[in-house]
């Protein structure tokens, strides 16, 4: 989803990242702000001086964002659920959740907890710019609380449209999970109100283009288009994760595979490799019982002399179980396996016999025959 992401701080141990496309949003927030809503508001400043309250208010509009999200990956702490971190972009923000919840309550909490966090800073700023005006403080301030504590407001009220993946369309989803016990159902009834959400506001976006408003315009159709497709992505993601939870490793384990021989020297097993495809983690067997395994990455740059007289038992990795799967294990589980370590492939072993090879190509071919 994410092009190129810097870290730019860690809050409570998250990671906080900024993709490039949030140095957009920040740009135009800043560029509506100083050109439009401050002079419009308190006319007859120098324009640095705009410029300068626009960027206070973007900062702190993002700031906000990252509140809402720090509440949710609390939350999500909490109950324990992994929290890869927070990051900003051009649509707002996103705690990046690894798993789902695991229960309609842990996930009404989490969602529920956001626009709650985001009406809470709206009556703030809104009770600050009260306070401010009532003592006359600055106006320019009293404007950024103005702007601030409305944008929270919208912020909370946009995100409890139960339209999935904004925190409403995931409240939604739990209470239709808890009522109906059935997850896969809850989740696909969901996006289909994302996905007509979606639409609706790229059809707003082009009546308010139509209308002569390009920027606003355009900004509805992109949200449109954002939630539309994250909507479809995760009923995807919720019929493939079915099909490979009723699938087993068994069945689609590569049965022929190329496995070499401890003994055999490195110069001998480049000539035995030439022009056949292997997996980059190459079973070492012997005598039929699997030994470890060779990362052929590890031979990358090795000396002529190695080449000469090395063996592949001097660059074995013995400890396959790391990178091993039972046959009656599901392809969902294989897959998680995979997403958790280095490899991208798994041998398929009972005891000690290779029983066959699987990578993620392997399942993500298998996926898309399907799907085809
Ligand atoms: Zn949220």
């Amino acid at each position: 989803m994410f092009g190129k992401r810097l870290e730019i701080f860690r809050l409570f141990g998250f990671p906080i990242r900024v993709d490039l496309s949030w140095l957009l949003i920040l740009f135009m927030v800043t560029y509506s702000l100083a050109s439009g809503y401050f002079p419009a508001n308190h006319p007859g400043m120098p324009g640095s001086a705009y410029w300068a309250m626009a960027f206070v208010a973007a900062i702190g509009l993002f700031l906000s964002i990252l509140f809402h999200e720090l509440a949710h990956s609390l939350v999500g702490r909490h109950y324990r659920l992994p929290i890869d971190g927070i990051t900003l972009f051009i649509f707002g923000g996103v705690a990046e959740m690894r798993e789902e919840a695991e229960s309609p309550r842990v996930e009404f909490l989490m969602s529920a907890v956001g626009p709650v966090a985001s009406a809470a800073l709206a009556l703030l700023f809104f009770y600050f710019r009260h306070l401010t005006e009532q003592y006359e403080v600055n106006r320019a301030l009293e404007l950024i609380f103005y702007y601030l504590g409305f944008m929270n407001m919208i912020l909370a009220l946009f995100n409890l449209v139960p339209a999935f993946p904004l925190d409403g369309g995931r409240m939604f989803r739990s209470i239709l999970w808890a009522v109906k016990k059935d997850f896969d159902w809850a989740t696909r009834v969901a996006a289909k109100i994302g996905w007509g959400f979606g639409w609706l506001l790229i059809g707003y976006g082009a009546f308010t283009l139509a209308g002569g408003n390009s920027f606003g315009g355009l900004w509805y159709i992109l949200i449109g288009f954002f939630l539309k497709q994250a909507s479809s992505m995760s009923e995807q993601q919720v019929v493939l994760k079915k099909r490979l939870e009723k699938t087993k490793v068994a069945d689609l384990m590569q049965r022929q595979f190329v496995q070499v021989d401890p003994e055999v020297t490195l110069e001998q097993l480049q000539r035995e490799l030439a022009g056949r495809e292997v997996y980059p983690q190459l079973p070492v067997v012997a005598a039929g019982r699997l030994v470890g395994f060779l990362p052929l990455g590890k031979l990358e740059g090795l000396s002529r002399e190695h080449w000469l007289h090395g063996r592949v038992e001097q660059f074995t990795d013995r400890d396959f179980q790391k990178i091993s799967i039972a046959p009656g294990e599901s392809a969902w589980a294989a897959l998680e396996a995979m997403k958790g370590g280095p490899w991208g492939q798994l041998f398929v072993v009972e005891g000690d016999r290779l029983l066959g090879v699987i990578s993620a190509n392997d399942l993500l071919s298998w996926v898309r025959a399907k799907s085809g």
